[in-house]
């Protein structure tokens, strides 16, 4: 048996309950092969699969605040610190119901190698809770953050762990956890990252995953000899990551058809009204038939249904496995060239194949993404120095380290055999700078 097939057999035996992460580490090792094989022996000794695949620690702790009608309620709070080979753990915090530990795993293992390729010094971790912000009061979200902070902070620090927002983190659920580490440790650093503008965040950071998206996207497609301008662009989700990349996409000609939250999606042919949107989301913190009613041109559907409509270049902005194998069906059928994740493993493993062989242009998340964590990474830099960045100053670092991530991934597809395949490219450019810095430092 390969040593690859050796470990996947391992992982799966030791982490059954938890299919995102099967599936996460079965994309990465199954793509890693080339480089494996070529050096089976050294990594075999070293056992650089088994220690990359088992986080350097899984922290879970009960997360007890109070509701407004003075009811306790008890959530589960996780940090998997994955790998700090290459700098400290960093990856956003998830609070959504579906938060489970298999989940943290799957984003905590995936951000080793995201983190890798930005080129900037950052290692793995992912956490989060299972609360939803959704329907809460302000005065509920700080009880809850602030509890979720008293067990937390033991295990962060701004050389240690520095975690971010994702999804229901934002701006709002930073400031109050901030707040409760200041008070907690008594010492003001930059131990979170997405902060407001007024304590310590970066300008550019609330744009800059879906801005990454796009930049990427531009850059595959020119490498492909295409270019963004007058494109159709189908988005899914309706928060952070969305709205940017339709605010970018309309910056660079093209025009978003679509977008979605949990409870339905909208389709307007005359393309997005990205005020109304912001207005609803940012704003109001509303569902989407709000949007269908202030838009005549709009058509609200209940559920899923984003990737049935005709366009050149679909954004999988929402969660992971939004993108199933007959989505990508209907998307190769309706004459789409390209696929760029801004969510986190949102294609299906055999979607993903399917577009792949139907010569659709696939940007991972892993990639494709990795925008947002990269300008976290700058506003860590800014609180070092204790300095800030004109937007135009950090939104031209982020569209660079965009531009060398594809070129780092395209070079090591090509490498091995594998021009086009940006799955493996990404995997593997991202697995060599970690691996190596592994072995450097021992075993340990
Ligand atoms: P937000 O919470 O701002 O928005 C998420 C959007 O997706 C909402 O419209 C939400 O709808 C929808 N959504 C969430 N879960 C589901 C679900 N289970 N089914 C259907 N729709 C769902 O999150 P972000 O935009 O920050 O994150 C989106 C994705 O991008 C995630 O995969 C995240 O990990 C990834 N990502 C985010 C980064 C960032 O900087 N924010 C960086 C890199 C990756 P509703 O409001 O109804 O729940």
């Amino acid at each position: 048996m390969s040593y690859v097939d050796e470990v996947l057999a391992q992982v799966k035996e030791k982490n059954a309950s938890e299919p995102e992460f099967l599936q996460a580490v079965e994309e990465v090792l199954n793509s890693l092969r080339p480089v494996i094989d070529a050096n089976e022996e050294l990594y075999r000794r070293e056992a650089v699969l088994e220690r990359i695949t088992e986080p350097d620690r899984m922290i879970m702790f009960r997360v007890p605040w109070v509701d407004d009608n003075g009811q306790v309620q008890v959530n589960r709070g996780y940090r998997v610190q994955f790998n700090n080979a290459i700098g400290p753990y960093k990856g956003g915090l998830r609070l959504h119901p579906s938060v489970n530990l298999g989940i943290i795993k799957f984003l905590g293992f995936e951000q080793i190698f995201k983190n890798s390729l930005t080129s900037l010094p950052i290692g793995g971790g992912k956490g989060g809770a299972d609360f939803d912000p959704k329907g809460k009061s302000d005065r509920e979200i700080m009880a809850f953050c602030q509890s979720f902070m008293n067990e937390l902070y033991k295990y962060i620090g701004a050389d240690v762990d520095v975690p971010a927002g994702d999804i229901g983190t934002g701006a709002r659920e930073i400031g109050y956890m901030f707040g409760q580490y200041k008070k907690i440790r008594g010492v003001f650093e930059g131990v979170l990252t997405g902060k407001g503008l007024t304590y310590g965040g970066s300008l550019a950071r609330t744009q800059a995953t879906g801005y990454g998206l796009l930049y990427f996207t531009r850059e595959m497609l020119k490498s492909n000899n295409d270019d963004i301008a007058g494109k159709t662009v189908a988005v899914s989700g309706a928060g952070n990551v969305a709205i940017y990349a339709i605010e970018k996409a309309y910056q660079m000609g093209a025009k978003p058809v679509t977008c979605s939250d949990s409870t339905g999606w909208i389709y307007d042919p005359e393309g997005i009204d990205l005020a109304l949107l912001k207005e609803i989301k940012e704003v109001k913190r509303a569902r989407l038939t709000e949007y269908a009613a202030a838009r005549p041109s709009a058509e609200y559907h209940e559920g899923k249904g984003v990737w049935s409509v005709k366009c050149d270049i679909a954004l999988p902005c929402a969660t992971q496995n939004e993108l199933h194998l007959e989505d990508a069906k209907m998307l190769v059928a309706n004459g789409c060239m390209a696929v760029a994740e801004g969510a986190n493993m949102p294609t299906t493993l055999d979607a993903t194949k399917y577009l792949q062989e139907n010569g659709v242009l696939f940007a991972p998340g892993k990639a494709a993404n990795a925008g947002g964590v990269a300008t976290s990474a700058l506003e860590m830099s800014q609180n070092s120095e204790r300095l800030s960045w004109s937007f135009e100053e950090v939104d031209s670092k982020l569209e660079s380290i965009m531009i060398n991530i594809f070129h780092n991934l395209d070079d090591a597809a090509k490498r091995y055999d594998k021009a086009g395949d940006y799955v493996v490219g990404a995997n593997i450019a991202g697995f060599e700078k970690v691996v190596t810095a592994m072995m450097a430092q021992g075993v340990c």
